[in-house]
This record gives structure tokens, C-alpha cells and sequence, in this order.
């Protein structure tokens, strides 16, 4: 028989593939790339086909069947899939690491520009593909003369395990803390749900299997999920207060201390930057980023904080006078106070509950709608197709996408419903197949998947959405359409492939702003015992939510992104003699809420000592500007209009979507909106500026 993961068909068998499949596929993938990528090193030749697409012919077999693989890992995961995806993993890392550090198609890809420089043989795309190969064979230290290529590695190895430890420590102390409360007065505010788990932690640290959610004793912990909610319920101000303490200064102390890891990554990165000619790690960072330079992000922090300073203040005094009006007696809000009246003035402001409002969204409704506003906007049909594609489980649904002339443009798996034991949390996309030309001149046309974890329908009575869900629905289906619509036929480039870093999210969050409309809204919204449409007076509320506290919320993502640029970009300097310094001067110049003298929160910013945001953190707002400003596209446009909405529509969909990576995405930007981005939109949005 066959084995699935090898000569994948466009339709992958995944009513068929097995564990002992994949070990058995990657023993043959793996030698066969490995033996590829040699023979193209002896005979590759300066141009397109003789390097870039026997590149990507010798890799992409490997590359298909590894994602296939960690697909099945999220979706139907066992402890068998685990093993086979463990022992695979080390082999692809190392031919990853083989192919990426070839001196050979580094050289190549240099020969390959150079013949195009003296006489064109490129299309603009391939030349943007080639150029992003060099600069990442740069980045990689690959260029480097071969002594500083050696320092260049060991700083890299260093690092790689700096991140790990980092990681590693701020893990350990979370879990070493914790707070057993005895008394139902101690425990008092909380959820019926966090006692239970709190409870249930209390009996397992003591190797008990009963527990008694009303009774107790309850464990509280550091733990994200157990910490925020009692942060913003407890009534017990001084658990609070030893609960914050101990959550901000975090892996700051004693063995678990990562405060000298994350100076000496900080100086690594300086040192690895200057070895591939940049001042600072921040230029090498953003280098490979739309923002491009220091100045940019600076830039966005100011507008930012100057559109939101004042609001945040006003914000602060609010909550002062909200916590004291309702019997806070205190002179001034302490940071362990926040979060609880924060929660409180937010409970007096909206008084819907999140059931009530689900009550009006249907799965199936709220699908239904999404489909036929992608059908208003971009003239596509989203249509049931079960059969047509194999399946990893009966809850999942296939759909094809048609365009407006019937042509069939993309597959789209849809796995909606929740398994806790098999199954990854939250949502997500992810991506098959990628549009690409083949040689023989036949299209390969994208199929993507969307997941989610709505729970099980019982009966006849559908599942129904918190209205967060439907936001992250939409947000998923964005990063879909750009892998689908996209029009590009080199791989490379294609969908969602070649997006720089702070521009992935600009689709998927353009999509998020259409739950906020009324008119889709209506769409797709149906009371699940009434069928009525939501209210009016829910659906203000529903906008009075999403901007509750805006400033403050803003000025927190603006502290936190200052903080990041000034670490790699600035620091150290003699006023700033440790990096704790500049994460209190950001605070003191950015953030409306108090800050406690002993915070050491530099401890856990894993997103940029332990994960991929160091001098990135502004992406999340970067993005976000573009996502809001093409939607104030729609919103100029007249979203009542329906001949102006279809229009524009048509229009995004031609450049931010179908460009993908082909193109700078301020160029497809510029090419939709016919100017630079505005941040006004993204202010007015949240309730920062006048329309
Ligand atoms: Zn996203």
C-alpha cells in the first residue's frame, strides 16, 4: 500500500494516515532531501529554474509531509503521534539548519541577482523572493567570514539556550508559588468555576481525589487562567496584594533569577548584530520588517501615546472615584487594585451577561454570515462540498470556494467543535497547499484549514458562541482568505508565504472590525428560542464594551512595545545603567497605572527574552493601524452602500490579498488605500479621536 505522507495527492489521505507511516515516510523523505539538496549544490546553476525551484522541489516533499504531521498532532493527538512527531523533529531541524546555511546557494542566490542586475531575467516577485533568501542567509551569519561565521554560531547556540532557561525559570518559580485560602470569607468573590478549580488544586497537591468547591481549601496560583480572574474577583485585598507581589517580580531572585540571562542575551544580540553590520539589534530586527527603521516605530509610540495619554489619565481618575464612591477607602488605587474595581465599574456599565448574549449566536448563524459577507465583499461563494476531500474526524466539514463566474479557487476544512483529550485549544488556520504554478503549467490551488473549539452540539439545539469566539472566528477566516485569494504563482510568495513579520495580521484583523457592524451583525444573529436579531440596545453595549478603558488598554501595549525598542536600540546608556531602568522610565512616561517599586516584570516578558518579539513587540499595533485604516476604506465608502462596499471590496481583495508576499505590504497598502497608512482610524475606533 501507499504510504499518505509520501507523493502526497492534492487531497491528503487523512482518513488513512497512521504513526507508523509517518516514521516510515521521514526514513525515506529525510535521506532523499538530504541526498536532493546535495546533488543541486554540485550542479546549481544562476537562474530560476536551476536554483530556486529545484531548491524548493528538493525541500518541499520533506517540508508537506512535516506539516501534515504537526497538523495531525493538533487535531487527533495521542501519545503514538506524539512519539512519531518527537523522533521525526531532530532530523528536520538538522536538515533545515543544512539548507539555510549553504554557502552554496548563498553564493547562488548572489550569482542569481547579479546576472539579473546585468541583464533582467526576474519578475518583480521573484526578485523580491530572491532578495528576502539573501537577507536571510545574511541573518543566518551564513555570509560571514569564516572565523566570525564561528563566533556567530556560538552566539546563536548561547542564545538558544539563554531563551530555554529564561523559559524554563519563569515556568518553575510560576509554579512554585502559591496561596491556600482556608475561609469562605478569604475565598469570597470568586466564580463558582474558579472555586472549583481552585478547590480541585488544593486536593490534588495533597493527593486527594475529593474536593468541595464551596468548602475548600482553595489553591490560588500564578497560573495565567487562575491569577487574571482572581486578580479581577477577589475581595480579599491583602491575598490580592501578596498575589500581585509575588506575580511581578517573578524568576527575579535567587537560582531561578533571570535578570542576568536576559543582560547577557541582551548583549549577545548586540554583538550578533554588529557582526552582520548593524548598529543595534533593533536594525537588524526590523530590517527584515515593513516598519523598516528605529524612527518608524518611534514614530508610532508617540502618535499612540500622544492620542491616548490624556484619555488614559481620565480613565485612571474614573476608576479612583468609581472604587471610592463604591467603598474603596483608600488615598490612592495600588496595582493589586485595578483589575478588581476595573472589573467592577466594568460590570455596572454593561449589565448584559455573556449567556445572555450568546443566546443570539448560533454557530451555524454566525458561519452563515461570515460566509455571505465575504460573498458581499469579494464576490466569492463558500460552499459545502463534504466528500470531495478526505477527513481526520466526522465533525469536520469541506467546503470549496467558488468565484463569482463558478471557477473553483480554493478548499477550506472547517474542524469547529471542541476535543478536549485529542485536540489543541483556541482557534487557528493553517494551510495545506499553496497556489503555485507547477512546470507542466497545471495551477495548484490553495487549501487551507479553520479550527475552532465550539462545543459539542447536544441534540438538535446548535452550539452557541461567546461573542469573543465570533471575533476570533473571523480573525482566523482573514488569515484564510489572504492563503486563498491570493493570485501569486510562485510558492515563495503566495498566500500567506513571504509576509514580513508585522503585517501577517493586517487581513485577519480587518476581518475582526465586521463583528462590530451592525449590519452583519444583524446577518447573523438569530435569538436561539426568538430568532430575533440583537437589540439595539445590546449591540450599543456591545460597542461600549470593546472600547471600556481603551486608553489604558492602548498606553499598556505602548509601554510595553517602548520598553522593547528602547532595550534594543538604546540601551545601555549612562542613564540607564540596568535594563529594569528603562522598563521604569517607560512606565513612568507611558502607563496611567501604578507601578510597584519592587516590580521586576522585565523577568517575565518572555515575548521578547523567550520568544520572537524582540524588537517586534510594535507589531501588534503596526498591524493593527493598516488593519483599521483599510477598514475606514469601507467605512468612508458607506457601509449602508452597497454598490461602494462591493467595490472596495473587490479592491482589497485585489491587492492586500491576492499580492500576499509579492509585493511590500506597504506597497499593497498604498495600492488598495491610494496613500500611507493613518493611524486616526485605529483612534477613532477605540474612541480616541473624533470621526
Ligand atoms: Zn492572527
Amino acid at each position: 500500500m501507499k504510504n499518505p505522507f509520501v507523493d502526497i495527492p492534492y487531497y491528503p489521505a487523512f482518513d488513512q494516515m497512521t504513526p507508523e507511516h509517518a516514521k516510515a515516510a521521514f526514513r525515506q523523505l529525510l535521506p532523499e532531501a538530504h541526498a536532493a539538496i546535495e546533488a543541486l549544490e554540485k550542479s546549481v546553476a544562476p537562474s530560476w529554474p536551476g536554483l530556486m525551484t529545484a531548491l524548493d522541489e528538493a525541500c518541499h516533499p520533506l517540508h508537506d509531509a512535516w506539516g501534515l504531521l504537526n497538523h495531525l498532532l493538533s487535531v487527533v493527538n495521542n501519545e503514538a503521534w506524539r512519539e512519531a512527531q518527537e523522533s521525526i523533529q531532530p532530523g528536520i531541524v538538522a536538515f533545515s539548519l543544512r539548507v539555510g546555511q549553504s554557502k552554496i546557494f548563498y553564493n547562488g542566490f548572489r550569482a542569481l541577482r547579479d546576472a539579473d542586475t546585468a541583464a533582467p531575467c526576474l519578475t518583480d516577485t521573484q526578485r523580491r523572493i530572491l532578495a528576502k533568501a539573501i537577507q536571510e542567509a545574511e541573518h543566518a551569519g551564513v555570509g560571514l567570514p569564516d572565523e566570525q561565521q564561528a563566533r556567530f554560531n556560538a552566539i546563536q547556540t548561547e542564545l538558544a539556550q539563554l531563551s530555554t532557561a529564561f523559559r524554563n525559570n519563569l515556568l518553575d518559580a510560576t509554579k512554585a508559588f502559591s496561596l491556600t485560602l482556608e475561609t469562605r470569607e478569604a475565598a469570597g468573590g470568586l466564580s463558582d468555576a474558579l472555586l472549583a478549580v481552585a478547590a480541585q488544586q488544593a486536593a490534588a497537591v495533597e493527593n486527594r481525589t475529593d474536593y468541595d468547591p464551596q468548602q475548600g481549601p482553595w489553591r490560588i496560583t500564578l497560573d495565567a487562567a487562575v491569577y487574571v480572574p482572581f486578580m479581577m474577583h477577589s475581595t480579599n485585598r491583602p491575598a490580592r496584594e501578596t498575589l500581585h507581589r509575588a506575580f511581578v517580580t517573578r524568576a527575579s531572585s535567587g537560582s531561578l533569577d533571570n535578570a542576568p540571562l536576559l543582560e547577557r542575551m541582551m548583549t549577545l544580540k548586540r554583538e550578533m548584530a554588529g557582526l552582520l553590520g548593524y548598529p543595534t539589534y533593533a536594525d537588524l530586527s526590523l530590517s527584515a520588517k515593513t516598519a523598516k527603521t528605529v524612527a518608524a516605530v518611534d514614530d508610532l509610540i508617540a502618535q499612540l501615546a500622544n492620542a491616548a495619554h490624556g484619555a488614559g489619565q481620565q480613565e485612571m481618575a474614573a476608576l479612583t472615584a468609581f472604587a471610592r464612591a463604591n467603598g474603596f477607602g483608600g488615598d490612592a488605587l495600588q496595582p493589586w487594585d485595578i483589575a478588581f474595581w476595573a472589573e467592577r465599574q466594568r460590570e455596572k456599565q454593561s449589565d448584559y451577561s455573556e449567556e445572555e448574549l450568546s443566546a443570539y449566536l448560533p454557530y451555524p448563524n454566525v458561519l452563515e454570515g461570515l460566509f455571505s459577507l465575504v460573498q458581499r465583499l469579494f464576490g466569492i461563494r463558500v460552499v459545502p462540498a463534504d466528500g470531495v476531500a478526505p477527513v481526520w474526524h466526522p465533525d469536520v466539514t469541506f467546503y470549496q470556494v467558488l468565484d463569482a463566474d463558478g471557477i473553483l479557487l480554493a478548499g477550506i476544512y472547517s474542524d469547529p467543535y471542541s476535543r478536549p483529550s485529542t485536540k489543541s485549544g483556541g482557534a487557528w488556520m493553517n494551510a495545506f497547499k499553496t497556489r503555485r504554478l507547477n512546470a507542466d503549467g497545471t495551477l495548484q490551488r490553495p487549501l487551507a484549514l479553520m479550527s475552532c473549539n465550539q462545543t459539542v452540539p447536544v441534540g438538535d439545539t446548535p452550539p452557541l458562541m461567546r461573542f469573543d469566539e465570533v471575533r476570533t472566528l473571523f480573525h482566523e477566516f482573514g488569515h484564510v482568505l489572504q492563503h486563498i485569494l491570493t493570485t501569486v504563482n510562485d510558492p515563495e510568495a503566495s498566500g500567506l508565504n513571504g509576509i514580513e513579520w508585522d503585517a501577517i495580521e493586517i487581513a485577519s484583523q480587518f476581518m475582526e472590525n465586521w463583528c462590530y457592524d451592525r449590519a452583519t451583525l444583524n446577518g447573523m444573529t438569530r435569538h436561539i428560542e426568538t430568532g430575533a436579531p440583537i437589540p439595539d440596545a445590546f449591540f450599543d453595549r456591545i460597542l461600549a464594551a470593546k472600547n471600556f478603558r481603551s486608553a489604558t488598554t492602548l498606553l499598556r501595549q505602548v509601554f510595553f512595545a517602548a520598553t522593547d525598542i528602547n532595550l534594543y536600540a538604546r540601551y545601555p546608556r549612562p542613564e540607564w545603567p540596568d535594563a529594569d531602568t528603562v522598563k521604569r522610565d517607560c512606565a513612568q512616561r507611558y502607563s496611567p497605572v501604578p507601578m510597584l517599586a519592587e516590580d521586576r516584570s522585565l523577568c517575565s516578558f518572555s515575548h521578547i527574552f523567550g520568544g520572537g518579539y524582540a524588537a517586534g513587540y510594535y507589531s501588534y499595533k503596526w498591524s493593527e493601524v493598516m488593519s483599521a485604516d483599510a477598514f475606514a476604506a469601507f467605512e468612508e465608502a458607506g457601509l449602508g452602500n452597497e454598490g461602494a462596499v462591493r467595490a472596495t471590496g473587490r479592491r482589497f481583495r485585489d491587492t492586500l490579498l491576492a499580492l500576499g508576499g509579492s509585493v511590500d505590504p506597504m506597497d499593497a497598502f498604498r495600492r488598495f488605500r491610494h496613500r500611507p497608512p493613518s493611524i486616526h482610524p485605529l483612534l477613532r475606533h477605540v474612541g480616541l479621536a473624533q470621526a
